[in-house]
């Protein structure tokens, strides 16, 4: 009986794939773990350049993974974090509604935040002004559940804790090739000194922007199954510390169809931020660069929460990029996490498509992949 060089493989190690690679590491004891990841380090793509809040999980469509996992996910994060001392902080946020025809979009977004489990209260505008007296609004929904925290120290547990329990993690190692054989799967493997080949038996997708070209070498054809990506980049302009102070907690406007809406974000060292907006881009290269014409655009979104904020108050900050499996306009998609046993591809789990709230969702995520396969 041929047996594979590995029990599992995950490949890449953002959030999601070292959260895997944690979890399984000790569901799965004794199992030999192999985690793939082509950058010199673990968490240099989207798990680096993102808004670093812990969502409650009031946007998501009832019953959506993306719903599920959200709110499982951020009950473990926030004890994972105390237990183990990951920098967070429960700051709480705000929906504002500036005008009286946002009411009913905001009553939308509290009816789900009360299906989903999201723990939010609505405020009037006396009650809004009593927490943030910078900020209009007729009326607003208060979410205590909803907090910061630092992703690199997250990751830097769940790394830790795969290798402390055996996995091995193997850095500036791509995965170029995907094969089925007798013993699971053959996958290519493209480090700086060559090529070389590895077999497991159970391959993890959790290549994020580029998850859909794993599935595309496992022999998926991604746009009958609705996998293609499109790039969409976020981008924030960060604000003066003067007026960083005019806040205490995030505030969002009501969202749009499309996307939450830029809003006002704070960091662990108390620096404010706007962001992120949306932009599809028309290559799908990872190109992290901030418009500075975008200032204009971002002033406005900014004086929507904070009207005294002036131009020369902001500064363009990072961007990160997500992972879309819808094309702009389109309706928004759930995550795709699935074992694909139905294509003939048992042992082969495809994680496409994780966008937000992926940080948040990603011990829960863990959790879900194991149950898919075990
Ligand atoms: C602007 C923005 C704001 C966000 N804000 C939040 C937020 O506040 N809260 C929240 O919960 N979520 C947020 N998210 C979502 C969150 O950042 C992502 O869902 C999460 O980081 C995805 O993690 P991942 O591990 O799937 O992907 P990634 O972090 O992209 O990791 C995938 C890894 O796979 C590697 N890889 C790719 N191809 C290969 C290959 N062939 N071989 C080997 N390795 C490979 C990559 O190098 C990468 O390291 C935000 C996202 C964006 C873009």
């Amino acid at each position: 009986m041929p047996r594979s060089d590995f029990d599992i493989t995950i490949i890449g190690a953002g959030v999601v794939g070292l959260a895997i690679a944690s979890y399984l590491s000790v569901r799965r004891k004794g199992a030999s773990i192999l985690l793939l990841e082509r950058n010199a380090k673990y968490g240099m793509e989207t798990s680096s350049r993102n808004s670093e809040v812990i969502h409650a999980g009031m946007y998501y469509e009832a019953g959506s993974l993306k719903a599920r996992l959200c709110v499982e996910g951020r009950d473990v994060l926030y004890a994972l974090c105390r237990e183990n001392g990951i920098a967070h902080r429960q700051i709480s946020k705000i929906i504002v509604a500036r005008a009286q025809n946002e009411l009913p979009k905001l009553e939308t977004v509290f009816k789900r935040g009360i299906v989903n489990s999201a723990g939010v209260r609505m405020l009037d505008r006396a009650e809004t002004l009593a927490l943030e007296p910078h900020v209009e609004a007729v009326a607003s929904i208060y979410s205590p559940l909803t907090g910061i925290l630092s992703v690199h120290e997250l990751m830097d547990w769940f790394y830790r804790s795969a290798i402390q329990n055996g996995v091995i993690v193997q850095q500036r190692c791509e995965v170029t090739g995907v094969e089925r054989c007798a013993d699971g799967y053959r996958l290519t493997l493209t480090e700086p000194d060559g090529e070389s080949t590895a077999t497991s038996e159970i391959v993890i997708n959790a290549a994020g922007l580029f998850s859909d070209r794993i599935a595309a070498m496992a022999g998926i054809d991604i746009d009958a199954a609705g996998y293609r990506i499109s790039f969409c980049k976020g981008s924030y302009f960060s604000v003066a510390s003067g007026k960083s102070k005019l806040l205490t907690r995030l505030v969002y406007p009501v969202p749009g169809n499309e996307f939450l809406g830029v809003h006002a974000l704070f960091d662990l060292a108390g620096r404010l931020r706007f962001g992120p907006d949306v932009e599809y881009m028309r290559e799908n290269v990872l190109d992290y660069s901030v418009d500075e014409s975008k200032r204009d655009a971002f002033l406005q979104s900014i004086r929507r929460i904070l009207p005294s904020v002036e131009s020369t108050d902001i500064a363009p900050d990072i961007c990160g990029i997500r992972p879309k499996l819808q094309t702009q306009g389109s309706q928004a998609r759930d995550f795709v996490i699935v074992h694909e046993k139905e294509r003939g591809l048992e042992g082969f789990v495809n994680l496409i498509g994780i966008e937000s709230p992926g940080v948040t969702a990603s011990p829960a995520t863990a959790q879900y992949v194991h149950d898919l396969l075990w």
